[in-house]
């Protein structure tokens, strides 16, 4: 069919409709367009019209199952219950929703958690989907190769078992977390280490240690103030100042842990180690640009606190608290890198 019979133009419209002769007024006997042209083009009218109609309802009809199909996609979090202010307490056992003491809580924590429950329990797992951590589990190093066996284990083989045990809590709580070593054995020094929590973009560059020497506990190491090492002077005041309020929150979910049975040494900065007192901070300490803590996590050379830490039970403990600990200063350092 001519497609002038579908002429757009109203002059052309019009004149259809009077039954005018239109421009094909002169054709051939034969031809019978000109005749039937303008019942056909209202019929055509009309179906063009259905058609619109039909697709316009389609349309909307597949944009509502779209839109509720997103919805259902998003509001299925991995498995962080509503309103669960500890971002970890729904995948690291012991420390339920809600059996904090409320006595512990800052009145801006707990306001913090409550806001958190208002927006629900979908936000507060975005809130650290994304986050990242440095785990450093510690040597071997320029310092120790971590071999010595005492009380038949080794720190190398204890840290790097803790390490991975607190991987998978932190990465079951949406935490991206990056090792500064591959394999247990992978020589890297300590300066390497911080480098690699600075570049990976960490929020915390967690050490783990364990101690040896005539005392027994765990204890946590945080710089204070700078210390100088191969002509570098570091950490700045801020990250000083951040990684003791990563100290303090990380040390108490360890303590509330594992203490007792282990002793509680509570937190201390580097210069009460023996290379901080050197040096004036840890080496790591030194060369990190994001918060550090240390935690040697008990001694090795006392018989009951390598009886702990070589269990399984004891290490998997060690790890939960340290999890519970650390998702609790992401959260807090989250509050404070984003408050107007
Ligand atoms: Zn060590």
């Amino acid at each position: 069919m001519p497609t002038e019979d579908y002429g757009t133009t109203k002059a052309h419209t019009a004149r259809k409709d009077k039954g005018l002769q239109g421009p094909r007024a002169s054709a051939p006997i034969g031809d019978l367009t000109p005749r039937w042209g303008p019942a056909l083009a209202r019929q055509r009218r009309l179906h063009w019209l259905l058609l619109l109609v039909v697709l316009t309802i389609l349309g909307t009809v597949a944009f509502f199952i779209y839109k509720n199909a997103s919805l259902a996609v998003v509001s299925l979090p991995g498995g962080i219950p509503s309103g669960n202010p500890g971002p970890a307490t729904g995948q690291v056992p012991k420390r339920a929703n809600n059996d904090e003491p409320a006595g512990q809580l800052s009145p801006r924590e707990a306001q913090r958690q409550q806001s958190s429950k208002e927006r629900g329990g979908h936000e507060s797992a975005m809130l650290l989907t994304g986050k990242v951590v440095c785990l450093d589990p510690g040597h071997p190093s320029e310092n120790n190769s971590g071999r010595t066996l005492q009380n038949g284990v080794t720190e190398l083989e204890v840290n790097w078992d803790v390490a991975l045990r607190l991987r998978a809590y932190l990465e079951q709580a949406g935490v991206r977390v990056v090792m500064t070593k591959r394999t247990m054995d992978e020589y890297v020094t300590n300066r390497e280490r911080a480098e690699i929590a600075n570049t990976s973009g960490a929020a915390l560059f967690y050490r783990i240690h364990a101690d040896t020497g005539t005392h027994s506990g765990v204890t946590s190491y945080y710089p204070a103030q700078p210390g100088q090492k191969d002509g570098v002077r570091g950490p700045s005041s801020a990250v000083s100042d951040s990684s003791s309020l990563a100290a303090e929150i990380i040390h108490a979910g360890i303590v509330e842990a594992v203490c007792p049975p282990l002793r509680n040494n509570g937190v201390r900065t580097d210069r009460a180690t023996y290379i901080g007192r050197r040096q004036g901070a840890l080496t790591g300490s030194i060369f990190s640009q994001v918060p550090t803590v240390l935690t040697e996590m008990c001694v090795l050379s006392s018989k009951t606190d390598a009886e702990f830490i070589k269990g399984e039970s004891g290490q998997s403990s060690m790890a939960r608290g340290m999890a519970n600990g650390i998702l609790q200063f992401l959260a807090r350092h989250d509050e404070s890198t984003t408050a107007p």
